[in-house]
């Protein structure tokens, strides 16, 4: 749904015809014409978290014209033209748009109709405005292009590579992945994905240590950056040396172990949650070494993405099957897919460690973003979704919640989502805070965020580019993508 500006249109034209001298109405016409071809509005009245400094600007008037915030300024002081279509701000927040920096789609997951337009739509009606496709695949290069050029709505994308992968034990139905397992497919498929438009290379598992020294040195060669898991055959010291981005926390863990020859180095990272003799290390983990941990990421300069949210609740202390079927997430799960979704769950709930292991690993997870923060590590939230019963753009609050769980102030952790990514991006000159000059990625809330992080659900608008969607049009499109993507 594109919003453009054509009631106002209709309010120029009466305002025209009550009109008594035509030379005025010329006048009128000429001065305002300006104005009225750029698609401008003004959101009044309104409280600004600007995200620059943990401030509350009350009372502003923010301008946004083409799609670029024009001004800031108190409400009793700023002058609005006839022809700025006005947005009642009164009593609620504006934040910068949000960033979702670890999706997927449900394409990738077998679902044979291809959702993308829909599942970006929903992220939009979600406030985020900045999405980051953690798999690469044409169709999702196509999106991006789609957004870009505004045949569809959806946030701005950015694309990594096709998941590199050193083996592939899965049906290859969709091919999201590249086989690397010498130093030449490792150079072929950086320089490959570096001509088709990814914007970095992303890791995933068993991939051999040469193989990935390989990777990252032709990475950078390329210009892009290397992002993703930390496979147990590289280890946590081969990927810090490399600067590598890294999702999950992945064999954060590992280094918690009192001896990292023990259980051969593994614990419970990643895909290890499925393995029953990394769980038996978990009594074993010292807390302790969290600190030196935190301290090694912060010097090396990386990015983390948590997912924490999808850790503790589908693998750490799984939600309850009611809870699952309340979140709103549940009602767009393709209905073949939730079918896998519960049988899956069953089997790895069957399977799962005892209460006390997990009760420690949960604490641990939590742990570790609280030092991380506090040692300044930039972290930025990553929803993970669709993965379980995770949904594009619901999922990402509950994330933001979970850093805020793990000890962060709701200010903190609005910064994961919006100052954080947009700098990791490096689209931090034009988003990922409210100020003059920059897009008008904008996220209008009926309750104050800093006061209680949930109330990032609470939308009332949001603004991306120059399309503005209010209240009822967020409403349309979670009604529409809902009966389209719960078939
Ligand atoms: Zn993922």
């Amino acid at each position: 749904m594109e919003i453009t500006f054509k009631s106002y249109n209709l309010g120029l034209i009466d305002y025209t015809k009550n009109m008594i001298r035509p030379f005025f109405i010329f006048i009128f016409l000429l001065t305002s014409l300006n104005s009225f071809t750029q698609d401008s509005y003004a959101i009044k009245n309104v409280s600004v978290i600007t995200m620059t400094k943990e401030e509350v600007l009350q009372d502003q008037t923010v301008v946004v014209e083409k799609g670029i915030i024009k001004s800031i300024s108190p409400s009793a002081k700023t002058k609005l033209g006839r022809v700025v279509k006005v947005i009642d701000g009164r009593g609620k927040f504006l934040i910068p748009g949000l960033f979702d920096m670890h999706a997927h789609f449900f394409y990738e997951q077998g679902e044979h109709v291809n959702t993308n337009e829909t599942e970006l739509k929903l992220m939009l009606a979600n406030g985020i405005t900045t999405v980051r496709i953690m798999a690469g695949h044409p169709s999702f290069l196509e999106a991006k292009a789609n957004v870009k050029s505004r045949k569809w709505i959806g946030p701005e994308l950015s694309v990594v590579s096709p998941q590199l992968v050193g083996k592939w034990p899965f049906p290859a139905e969709f091919k999201n992945y590249e086989l690397v397992v010498s130093e030449t497919n490792a150079n072929e498929a950086v320089t490959t994905f570096k001509k088709q438009g990814y914007d970095a290379i992303k890791i995933t598992f068993m991939i051999a240590k040469p193989v990935y020294t390989t990777i990252v040195a032709a990475a950078a060669r390329e210009n892009m950056k290397v992002v993703g898991h930390v496979g147990p055959m590289v280890m946590l010291p081969a990927a810090i040396e490399a600067k590598q981005q890294i999702e999950h926390m992945d064999m954060f863990i590992e280094t918690l172990l009192p001896d990292t020859s023990y259980n051969h180095g593994q614990s419970v990272s990643d895909y290890n949650i499925y393995s029953k003799a990394a769980w038996e290390t978990v009594p074993y983990l010292m807390e302790s070494k969290i600190p030196a941990l935190a301290k090694s990421i912060k010097e090396a300069g990386i990015y983390v993405t948590p997912t924490n949210y999808f850790f503790i609740s589908n693998a750490g202390l799984p939600l309850t099957d009611e809870e699952i079927k309340n979140k709103p997430d549940y009602n767009y799960i393709p209905s073949k897919l939730r079918q896998e979704k519960w049988k899956y769950r069953e089997s790895y709930i069957k399977k799962m460690a005892p209460l006390a292991s997990r009760e420690k690993y949960v604490h641990i997870r939590k742990q570790m973003v609280y030092k991380l923060w506090k040692a300044g590590v930039p972290l930025m939230t990553g929803s993970d979704a669709p993965e379980f019963f995770g949904v594009a753009g619901f999922a990402l609050h509950d994330e933001l919640k979970s850093m805020v769980d793990a000890g962060l102030t709701p200010y903190a952790a609005l910064q994961t989502a919006t100052v954080h990514p947009a700098a990791f991006l490096e689209m931090h000159n034009r988003t990922g805070t409210i100020v003059v000059g920059k897009e008008a990625d904008l996220v209008l809330l009926n309750q104050n965020p800093l006061e209680d992080i949930n109330n990032t659900r609470s939308i009332a608008g949001v603004s991306s580019g120059n399309s503005w969607l209010n209240a009822d049009d967020v409403g349309k499109i979670l009604e529409e993508t809902k009966s389209i993507l719960s078939k």
